[in-house]
């Protein structure tokens, strides 16, 4: 299915009227899958922060270039925490465009993400969503998608991308540490989140009006430095060049170090070993 597909009918339990950031975040990043209370909510996120469009490209940039990365180091397997809506570049489709067959189980809370995902993936054999928190790895890990499709006994490439900025401390480390015990050795654990560290006074108010809406909206969101991220990775190895500002990781479009929104996300590839 192509992402100019019409948008299915909504189930009945979901308010089509109540914004959500899932959607909001497939409006920035160009798709189709998103409504009128969406569109007015990104409008008004753009308002206070106009970078944020920028922030969501180079962290789909950089998803692509993590998965290339899983890819190339033999990684056949995904497990994608709060994968959102899978259009424009999403994990299967970066695996696709590669032409290496991949297995991807999405998950995501969200039902609307979850409902739109299920039309997009249509009746792929190989490509899953599961609507779940991802804190809750009993129902991710014991869903029967999860076992039809992933063998843990083998490397499995685990993103946690553009999602721990929704977690309060000290959920992010728990998260990873958790996921971690399950995961076969040179499985690989890409993270990518957002950060205010360096940013410019300009930036930083931005980030805390976009701070401010999404707590307004009931999705708070948290940015944080490299010295408070680092710790996630403990007990796994992070790949060259370790965690670096998201156009630095394994930099394929050189323009992108230039981006105004750099300074605004962090990512790294960790090796489970
Ligand atoms: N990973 C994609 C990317 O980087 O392009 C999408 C990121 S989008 C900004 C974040 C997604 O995480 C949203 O779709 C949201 O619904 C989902 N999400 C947030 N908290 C979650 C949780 N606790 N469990 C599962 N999904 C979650």
């Amino acid at each position: 299915m192509s992402d100019l597909d019409p948008v299915p009918p909504l189930p009945k339990t979901v308010d089509a009227r109540q914004p959500s950031a899932a959607r909001a975040y497939d409006y920035f990043l160009g798709g189709s899958h998103n409504f009128a209370a969406d569109r007015e909510f990104a409008d008004q996120v753009l308002a206070i922060a106009p970078s944020i469009p920028a922030v969501t490209r180079l962290n789909r940039s950089f998803l692509r270039r993590a998965v290339v990365y899983c890819l190339e180091q033999g990684i056949r397997q995904f497990l994608d925490l709060g994968s959102g809506i899978p259009t424009v570049g999403n994990t299967h489709q970066v695996a696709e465009d590669a032409g290496v067959p991949a297995r991807v189980v999405y998950v995501d809370n969200e039902p609307v993400a979850y409902h739109h995902a299920q039309h997009v993936l249509g009746g792929s054999e190989t490509t899953t969503i599961i609507q779940a928190d991802m804190r809750d790895l009993s129902v991710v890990l014991g869903h029967p998608d999860t076992s039809r499709l992933l063998d843990f006994s083998q490397p499995v490439g685990l993103l946690a991308v553009g999602v721990l900025l929704y977690l309060e401390d000290p959920q992010p480390a728990e998260l990873i540490r958790a996921y971690r015990q399950h995961l076969a050795p040179g499985s690989l654990v890409a993270v990518s989140t957002l950060t205010d560290e360096h940013a410019s006074p300009e930036l930083r108010s931005e980030m805390e009006m976009l701070r401010g809406a999404y707590e307004a909206a009931g999705e708070p969101v948290y940015p944080r430095d490299h010295a408070e991220i680092l710790p996630w990775f403990d007990g796994l190895d992070l790949v060259e060049p370790g965690l670096v500002t998201l156009p630095e990781w394994h930099t394929r479009d050189p323009k992108e170090l230039d981006d105004v929104a750099r300074p605004l996300g962090y990512g790294a590839v960790a090796r489970v070993p």
